[in-house]
Formats: structure tokens, sequence, C-alpha cells
């Protein structure tokens, strides 16, 4: 995960203006669905934000979904509410509250041969559902349990294991790790085969690691050097796949004898 400024997010003319009056018609009865070009107009100025048209939630290419918009506040029914709650209606055309994201982080997907289940569909738990709203209100009294990549600090906190591409939580306080668990789970960031193109990726980075670690220094080999840590480099740019979970391996390397390490990620 890497974090989204939505601040970037350029609007097509007439926008918000489309926007304004579905939100008028949901907000006097009509189905937010029945207004689904609204919000897919977006998908390519949504898309525009993050390199290679990756997903938000889990750094994989999006294939041509139609349904690469998620609302991150449920449109629909959200399941985790303790009452029956009818959706976040009044966000359903509020563009910040837009996510770009793959068919496997949205919908409901279970994959019976490797025994995992996700895709986010109606979730929206919350750290403390006490504090749910049910009808427009200020956001900020909600505390997601979701990771949220439009948020500053949330992105930073999710990892891989090195031996299988698995996420895990880059974090050790209790409540963070809760919270990452919980996106695992919602967004099937454990998804089989997208664990082990995450591990093919470590592998990749974890070798150049190696390598660059015998050539710095080294009389004679500072071109060599040069040239794995470039690549090293690339493969933690955003354009990279999963360039979050490799930023988070290889700041587990980092060594007082090696400063290029922190060097590279600083970059
Ligand atoms: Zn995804």
């Amino acid at each position: 995960m890497r974090y989204i400024d939505q601040d970037e997010l350029a609007l097509p003319e007439g926008w918000l203006a489309k926007a304004a009056a579905a939100a008028d018609a949901v907000a006097a009865g009509a189905d937010p669905n029945a207004h689904a070009d609204v919000w897919r107009e977006l998908k390519d100025a949504l898309a525009a934000l993050f390199p290679e048209k990756k997903c938000w939630y889990c750094e994989s290419q999006v294939d041509r979904a139609d349904n690469a918009v998620d609302h991150f506040r449920p449109k629909g029914r959200v399941s985790d509410a303790a009452n029956a709650h009818t959706g976040y209606r009044w966000l359903a055309f509020d563009h910040r509250n837009y996510r770009y994201a793959c068919t496997y982080c949205n919908s409901r997907r279970k994959d019976v041969v490797n025994g995992t289940a996700g895709g986010k569909a109606d979730r929206f738990p919350l750290v403390d559902e006490n504090s749910r709203l049910y009808a427009p209100g200020p956001l900020s009294q909600e505390k997601p349990a979701l990771l949220d990549p439009c948020d500053l600090d949330d992105w930073e906190l999710i990892g891989c294991q090195q031996e299988n591409g698995k996420p895990c939580a880059a974090s050790q306080d209790p409540a963070e790790q809760h919270r990452v668990a919980e996106s695992i789970s919602v967004y099937h960031l454990d998804y089989e085969p997208t664990c082990k193109q995450r591990h093919a990726a470590a592998i990749r980075l974890m070798a150049d690691v190696d390598q660059a670690k015998l050539f710095f220094g080294k009389p004679g080999l500072q071109e060599h050097f040069t040239s794995v840590a470039k690549k090293i480099r690339r493969a933690i740019d955003r354009k990279a796949p999963f360039s979050g979970e490799m930023i988070f391996l290889l700041k587990g390397q980092r060594h007082d004898d090696h400063p290029w390490i922190q060097k590279l990620i600083e970059a």
C-alpha cells in the first residue's frame, strides 16, 4: 500500500454539478446505483492518481473491471454496523469517498482451493462501533478499522513476509495490528495468487540487496554497486508492483555498515 493524494484528482468539466444533482435525487429517495454513471465517469481520473493503474489497496494491476470505483464508506448496507444501516448514501457522490480497487479487494470472493475469503463489498468495520454515523455528520468522529490508502499514516502499517509474500503488520502496536488484520481479511490481501506475486517480487529484491551489500565499498566494484542500487530503487518506486511491501522489506535490511539502504528509501 502507498499513500494516494486525493487532492490531485482532476475532475472532468461539469462533474461536480452532475454529482450534486445525483446526491439530491438520492436524498429524495432514489437508489444510488441508478446514478452509477456519475462515479464511473471518474474511473480514469482516479486510476491516474497511482501509476500503472494499480489497485490502491493491494498494488496489483487492475483489469478493465466495471466496478473499479470502490466506495470506501459503502453506499449500500453496512454489514458491520451494530444497528441496521442503509449505507453512507449521502457520500455516494462525494469523490473523496472513492478508492480505485481491483475485483479481489472490492468484491466478495471465496478461494476454496487455498482456504481464504475476502473482498470488501459491504464491509466497513470501525475501531469503535459506538462512533458509527447513521446520517450525515463529521467523518472525523469515525475511526475506520480498515487501512486507508488516502490517509497519510496508514500505508506504512502493513508489510509482507519475505519467505512467502503473505501480508503482515509492520507495527508492534496491538491496536495497529488489529487494523492490519482486519484489512488483510476485508481486502483479501492474503489471496494466494497475490501472495505468490508478492513473494516473487520479494525474492528479486532480496537477491539484489545481497548483491549490493557484497559490492558496496569494494574497490573496483563501484559501477556494479551503482547498477544494482538503481534496480533496488526501481523496485520500491510507486510504479513497481507491491512497492509499499518492498519498502517494508528494505527497511528491515538497514544497517550501520550499509547507509546506502536508508538513502535509497529516502531518494
Ligand atoms: Zn486490490
